[in-house]
Order: C-alpha cells, then sequence, then structure tokens
C-alpha cells in the first residue's frame, strides 16, 4: 500500500494533465512572422500557448496573427536595436503577464567566399545572431529567474555542428550561441530556467529557398547530406520547440537537439 501511494506521488503530474501542454504558458518568438519562427508560434498556439511573435517588418506579422487566431499579439522589434529589448520584455509582461518561453530564432544568413566578406559583413551577421540573442536572453532571464521559472530556446544550425563552406559569420555566430547554452544552463539551473538548442538541418524557408533556388549544385549536395532523403518543414522545428518549452522535457538543459533528418550523423 504504502509503495503504491509513493508511485501515485512521483508520477502526478504526467498522469494527471499532458505534460506536452503549453497551456496558460506565454512565449516570446523573435523572427515569428515568417518560415521557422511562424511555425513554431503556430505549434505552440496549437499546444495552449499565448505567443508573441516579432520581426522588423509589420505585414508579415499582421499577417501572421491573423493566422494564428487569439492567441497570437505581434510587436514590431529589430533585435539588433539591442537598447530596446529590455523595454520589449517589461512591455510584454505588462501587457499579457509573466514570459515563460523565449524562442531566440530570428536569424540572417549569407554565403560568401570567407576571403570575401567584409568587415561590417561579418560584424552584421554576429550583431544580428548573437549579440541580439544574448541581450535579449538577458533581459528575459533576469525575470525568470526570479520567478525560478522559464525555458530559453535557441535556434542553432548545422552550421554549428562542421564546415559549412561560405558562411563564415553565420557559423561563428551558431558555434557561439551553442557555447553560450551550456553556460547559460548550468548559471541558471539552480534558478529552474532550462536553456537549450534546437540545430536545424535544411529546413525549407525563404532563407533556405532563395540560397538552393540560387545554388542548384549546393541544393544536390545538401540532399546527398541528408540520410533521410528530404528536407525538413519548418514545423518539424515547432514541434521540437513544443517539447523542449513543456514539461515533458523537464530534465533537459544545456542541450542541442538536430532536427535535421540525420544530416549530422553523416553517412
Ligand atoms: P526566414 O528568413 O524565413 O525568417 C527569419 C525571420 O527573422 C523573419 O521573420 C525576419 O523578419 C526575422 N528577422 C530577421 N532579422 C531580424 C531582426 N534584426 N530583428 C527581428 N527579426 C528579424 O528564416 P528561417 O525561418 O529559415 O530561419 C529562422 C532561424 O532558423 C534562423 O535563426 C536561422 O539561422 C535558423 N536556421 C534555418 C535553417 C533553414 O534551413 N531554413 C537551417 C538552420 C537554421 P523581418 O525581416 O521582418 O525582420
Amino acid at each position: 500500500m504504502e509503495h503504491v501511494e509513493t508511485h501515485t506521488n512521483l508520477t502526478d503530474t504526467l498522469t494527471q494533465q499532458n505534460p506536452f501542454s503549453l497551456e496558460g504558458k506565454l512565449a516570446l518568438i523573435t523572427g515569428g512572422g515568417s518560415g521557422i519562427g511562424l511555425e513554431i508560434a503556430r505549434c505552440m498556439v496549437q499546444a495552449g500557448a499565448h505567443v508573441v511573435i516579432t520581426g522588423r517588418r509589420e505585414q508579415p506579422l499582421k499577417d501572421a496573427v491573423a493566422g494564428l487566431g487569439d492567441s497570437a499579439e505581434y510587436l514590431v522589434n529589430d533585435v539588433c536595436d539591442l537598447g530596446s529589448l529590455d523595454g520589449l520584455v517589461k512591455h510584454i509582461e505588462d501587457s499579457w503577464g509573466p514570459l515563460d518561453i523565449l524562442v531566440n530564432n530570428a536569424g540572417i544568413n549569407m554565403k560568401k567566399p570567407a576571403l570575401e566578406v567584409t568587415d561590417e559583413e561579418f560584424s552584421r551577421i554576429i550583431h544580428t545572431n548573437l549579440n541580439s540573442v544574448f541581450a535579449l536572453t538577458r533581459a528575459c532571464a533576469k525575470q525568470m529567474v526570479a520567478r525560478k521559472s522559464g525555458v530559453i530556446l535557441m535556434i542553432s544550425s548545422m552550421a554549428a555542428y562542421y564546415g559549412i563552406d561560405r558562411v563564415v559569420a553565420y557559423a561563428a555566430s551558431k558555434s557561439a550561441v551553442e557555447g553560450m547554452v551550456k553556460v547559460l544552463a548550468s548559471e541558471f539551473s539552480g534558478a529552474n530556467v532550462r536553456v537549450n538548442a534546437i540545430a536545424p538541418g535544411f529546413i525549407e524557408t525563404e532563407m533556405s529557398r532563395t540560397a538552393m533556388n540560387n545554388d542548384p549544385e549546393r541544393r544536390d549536395r545538401a540532399m546527398r547530406r541528408t540520410p533521410m532523403g528530404k528536407f525538413g518543414k519548418p514545423e518539424d522545428i515547432g514541434h521540437a520547440a513544443v517539447f523542449l518549452a513543456s514539461d515533458a522535457a523537464r530534465y533537459i538543459t544545456g542541450a542541442s537537439l538536430p532536427v535535421d533528418g540525420g544530416n549530422s550523423i553523416g553517412f
């Protein structure tokens, strides 16, 4: 009898509610007006979350929110404007309540041989994909650590796992983000704030379509390097994000999850 009671206590949350649910959670997703960010937003709304999406252009955000329904808001914000990010978090929390989930998704890429990349181009990519991620994470984490609750997700890349030609700044930014995940996961672990990365393989979005269409040889190479023989869909990243943001992943922190059709294992 004693054994049965103990067992019941241990399985409490798993049996009483769906551990994959994001019901009652508030999420901020940067770059949520298109591509992977939009599908992360859609999957999180489906899982019960209220989402706030950001981006630089208003129209895609408006269209996205119209498609997401009552559980979505948008704010025009450029993550490169580091001085705006504390205010962004404050505005969101004053308007919709405490943030439970941050998804650092906004990012840019550029393909050029390393020797042709200018200092300005290198800095622009590092600023967008790395400096802004740290500044926004710090703004959110201050609140999350104080509340002893929160989840932070970084959208990384295969470019952080192995050498891909002509993306030197992008690879540097994503590798640095992977390093940041481990440090922040360790520093915040005592405060019940989990930090993880998702490393997408080749996912069909505007960003990748443009790159692939301009370079069919690269497209063939990418396909050959993907054991499952097909590119991923933005919702594949969305489902992984829901899992990592949910209580189902409550014992996962400091991890990088490849969602890549096997790309990272090589073959
Ligand atoms: P998209 O170009 O389709 O979307 C990027 C989004 O980020 C846009 O909505 C854009 O909106 C927003 N954005 C860009 N710069 C800023 C900024 N300074 N401030 C705020 N928002 C910004 O790209 P993906 O969906 O493909 O990429 C999303 C993430 O996934 C990126 O971090 C990318 O590196 C990563 N990734 C993608 C892969 C793929 O195959 N597609 C593979 C691996 C990683 P706006 O222009 O209006 O600001």
